[in-house]
Order: structure tokens, then C-alpha cells, then sequence
């Protein structure tokens, strides 16, 4: 299967599926969506695949969702429309991602922000390099109410997650390592090499009991109120969409809230 936004490879029993729009520092389309949740799809029901790994072509792992695409398709969406929208590709994608029948890994370095850290959050392990850099910069930029997914609490502890939240800073990968948050760092010439030796490793355990840990894990999260609270934030989320304070961002355009952003303007 060929794909436009995306690069699916095989290193044995690890398929590696690259976010493949580096012009757009893998900015994730409604196709790039679209594509991955068919690519992870084809990976959950292909025996031979025992792990995966999520990467991005190029210097980045990805700024999130495309926001120019955003503007023009759907800045005039109706209530109905965007939760249709949201809750199948953000929502329910990455719960797919997080509930795969197969250990994930994402493999990253340089940008990995709001949408892009959405989908890093939703995998089971990451390996960054040492220029990576992660953050949901929305509260501030956009007025909305984080990203669709709230995982960040439950993978970055409550505290640090308000801090990043509230502040819209960046999480450098060495923070990132030291809360927890990330398996291992390594230097950029590394990464590749090393997020593929974790996975050959975890690939060598017989498969069905490797599921069977990663449903009590995650069954393990579920019992402290994981997916309940996941989803009352969607809900949430959705409410952010129709402020005065993010309709006055959507008016002076979305794509254009992150460069006022950078220039120190609030949103
Ligand atoms: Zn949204």
C-alpha cells in the first residue's frame, strides 16, 4: 500500500510507519490522519508485525495539526460538524493508537507539538533525540481548551502537565527524561538505531503474552478513571471551540496565531 503523506518500512517483525510531509514539518492533514489509522490498521492485523514505531521524516517529528488546512476546510464548521470531525480523527485515532493489540514506540526529534505530542503521548514508549522538544502551546495560542486528547497528565504527572499547560512552554528532552515522560534520549545520529534495537528487543517476546501485558497496563490506567476523564475533556475541548476568546483567534486566522505567538502578541 503507497501512501502520500506517509512512509510504511519493514525491519523484520518491526514495522516503522514515518509521518513523510517534511516540507510541512509533518504537519498532520486530515489525509496524513487518514493514512496512519489505515497504516496502524494493516499493522494490527498483519501477524508478522510484532511492534511498531511512529516516526517523522526530516528535522522534526511534527507541529501538529495543519493548521492552514484547518483554516480553509473548516474555520465555519457547525457544533455538529467538528464533533464529527474531531471526535473520529483526534479522538478516536488516538485511542486506536493507544489501545493497539501491539507495543508502540514513537521515535522522536526536533518539534514535537500539540497534535504531533498528542499522538507521541498515545504510544506505549518514545525515544527521543537530544533536540527534541515537546509541547501543547494551544491554551495560549488558539484559546483552546489543550489539545482533543488530554494524555499528557497521565504520562507527565499532574503537576508538570499544569505547568506546560498553563505556561504553553517547551519540555526539552532531558526534562523530559527526568519526569518520566520519555524512555530514552540519544544524540539526532543515534535515534534511528536506537529506537529500532528497543524494538527488535521487545519483538523477540512471544506476542500474545505481549498483548496481554499491554491490556492490564493499560486496564491500569482505566481503573484510576483514564478514559472517563479522556473523554470529558473532549467535551470540553469541544465547549473551547465556541468562546468569544477562540473565535476572535479564528478570525484573525489560525495559522497565523503561532507566529503572534513567537512575537510575544496574545492570541
Ligand atoms: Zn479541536
Amino acid at each position: 500500500m503507497d501512501y502520500a503523506t506517509l512512509a510504511v518500512e519493514r525491519f523484520d517483525a518491526v514495522c516503522r510507519i514515518s509521518l513523510a510531509r517534511e516540507s510541512a514539518r509533518n504537519a498532520q492533514s486530515q489525509q496524513m490522519l487518514d493514512e496512519l489509522d489505515h497504516a496502524l490498521d494493516a499493522a494490527a492485523g498483519d501477524a508478522s508485525v510484532r511492534v511498531v514505531v511512529i516516526a517523522g521524516r526530516g528535522a522534526h517529528f511534527s507541529a501538529g495539526h495543519d493548521l492552514k488546512e484547518a483554516q480553509a476546510r473548516r474555520a465555519d464548521f457547525t457544533v455538529e460538524q467538528r464533533w464529527e470531525y474531531e471526535s473520529r480523527r483526534y479522538y478516536g485515532y488516538c485511542l486506536r493508537i493507544w489501545d493497539f493489540p501491539k507495543p508502540t514506540i514513537a521515535q522522536v526529534q526536533g518539534a514535537c507539538v500539540a497534535g504531533g505530542f498528542m499522538i507521541a503521548n498515545m504510544c506505549d514508549l518514545i525515544v527521543c533525540a537530544d533536540d527534541a522538544y515537546f509541547s501543547d502551546p494551544v491554551g495560549h495560542t488558539l484559546a483552546a481548551a489543550a489539545t482533543e486528547v488530554l494524555i499528557h497528565p497521565w504520562v507527565m504527572g499532574l503537576r508538570k502537565a499544569k505547568e506546560m499547560l498553563y505556561t504553553g512552554e517547551k519540555v526539552d528532552a532531558q526534562e523530559a527524561l527526568r519526569i518520566g515522560m520519555v524512555n530514552r534520549v540519544v544524540p539526532v545520529a543515534g535515534l534511528e538505531p536506537a529506537t529500532l534495537a528497543l524494538a527488535q528487543r521487545i519483538a523477540q517476546a512471544p506476542p500474545f503474552g505481549l498483548r496481554l501485558i499491554k491490556r492490564s497496563l493499560n486496564r491500569t490506567a482505566d481503573a484510576q478513571g483514564f478514559r472517563t476523564a479522556l473523554a470529558a475533556h473532549f467535551d470540553t475541548h469541544q465547549l473551547s471551540h465556541l468562546s468569544e476568546e477562540f473565535q476572535a483567534v479564528r478570525e484573525r486566522g489560525l495559522a497565523q496565531a503561532i507566529q503572534r505567538n513567537k512575537k510575544g502578541e496574545t492570541a
